[in-house]
């Protein structure tokens, strides 16, 4: 083993991890808070810049740690104001970040995994079969490099680009926390929004531990299509994803759980489908984004037109659903939901299956979508 495997990334920590390895290392924890600071609020990963930290902590901190940071090796600005971002890391998988500016808002989509594990039919990331989970300090190293590149924090961070954020429970918590923190990006909670396809009993976990935003991949309005579209709803179906979001949210009556849904030309944007996705939304504190389907090669599938997305809203709507269609951002750089793809070296062996399954795979959900 080399050395630089054995010291500690110090973007893997949070405020309290920080404080305690100074602490360990014989100084007071105060001096954990600033090095703390300096990193993520002054964006400092230099040991000799941190002044007011002892010259001999500073002398010892390299001796057992590092600072290490995913590298921006491509920018890809949209004519939009989007930019996305291709990130390195050290051992070369690539991810993307995407800066989304609106208004006085700036957000950045933050990516939580190399490639994605959960194979939803309509997603580009899936497409690239999966490697990895990224730590800590890959996950908060996208926010640094944008608040870098910006010359400000972000105003709002979404969980919502490459990979599967509850499917990496304990890394994405703490990134979270370290956005929330105010010695470093100081996101107020609902500036932080996670987004899932539905593990279930991280749902459960993380209200426990968090208090950000809860988005949820829906998709389809019942079991037999969200199977087919969103297959993690074989393990966990709407039955045990609609109570938990529920309790999520319930806590706070001014929070609701934000539900996304891709409309998909002619296999989940029907006026019935509205309607199934009413009733199964009552009692459940919600809003709802329509999300365009944003096509990518190889994809199947095809965007329902403007029109019919305006009717599927208008029903939720009357219905007292708060509903708004997402406008497409970023999709002329391959920066729009579902089209990140970095560079993955896939270890599921998904992608031989995948050749095989792309033959068909609007007809089959066309058959279940019309039963
Ligand atoms: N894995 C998490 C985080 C990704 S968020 C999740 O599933 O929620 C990205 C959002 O874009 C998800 O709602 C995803 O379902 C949606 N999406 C994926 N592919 C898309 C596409 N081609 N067009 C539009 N939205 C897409």
């Amino acid at each position: 083993m080399t050395a630089i495997e054995t010291k500690t990334n110090l973007l893997d920590l949070d405020l309290a991890d920080c404080e305690a390895l100074v602490v360990g290392l014989g100084f007071k924890a105060f001096h954990g808070r600033n090095l703390f600071k300096w990193m993520h609020k002054h964006g400092v990963v230099d040991y000799d810049a941190m002044s007011d930290l002892p010259k001999s902590l500073r002398l010892v901190l390299p001796e057992t740690t590092e600072m290490r940071l995913p590298r921006i090796i491509e920018e890809h600005p949209s004519s939009d104001g989007t930019n996305k971002w291709v990130m390195e890391l050290h051992d070369g998988q690539r991810i993307e970040t995407v800066f989304i500016p609106e208004g006085k808002r700036s957000t950045i989509c933050v990516s939580s995994q190399v490639g994605c594990a959960l194979n939803c039919s309509f997603c580009a990331t899936a497409r690239q079969g999966f490697n990895r989970n990224l730590s800590v300090s890959e996950i908060i190293g996208q926010v640094w490099q944008a608040a870098r590149r910006l010359d400000r924090s972000p105003t709002n961070v979404v969980m919502m680009g490459m990979g599967e954020p509850l499917a990496n429970f304990e890394a994405v918590v703490k990134a979270m926390e370290i956005m929330q923190d105010d010695l470093a990006y100081m996101l107020a909670k609902q500036r932080v929004t996670l987004s899932t396809s539905g593990i279930v009993p991280n749902i459960h976990r993380l209200r426990e531990v968090s208090d950000v935003s809860l988005a949820v991949s829906l998709h389809a309005p019942n079991d037999a299509l969200r199977d087919e579209l969103v297959p993690i709803n074989r393990k966990y179906p709407l039955a045990e994803l609609l109570p938990a979001c529920k309790q999520y949210v319930a806590n706070d009556k001014r929070r609701k759980v934000t539900w996304e849904y891709v409309m998909l030309d002619g296999v989940n944007d029907s006026p019935t489908h509205a309607k199934q996705l009413i009733r199964l939304l009552e009692g459940v504190p919600s809003k709802v984004n329509l999300i365009p389907f944003n096509p990518f090669a190889g994809s199947d599938f095809g965007t329902s037109p403007l029109e019919r997305i305006e009717v599927f809203r208008a029903r939720l709507a009357r219905s007292g659903i708060f509903a708004m269609t997402r406008k497409t951002r970023g999709d002329e750089i391959s920066a729009a939901c579902g089209q990140l793809v970095g560079r993955v070296e896939d270890r599921t062996g998904r992608l031989g299956r995948v050749r095989v399954e792309t033959n068909e795979p609007v007809g089959l959900i066309k058959r279940v979508a019309s039963r």
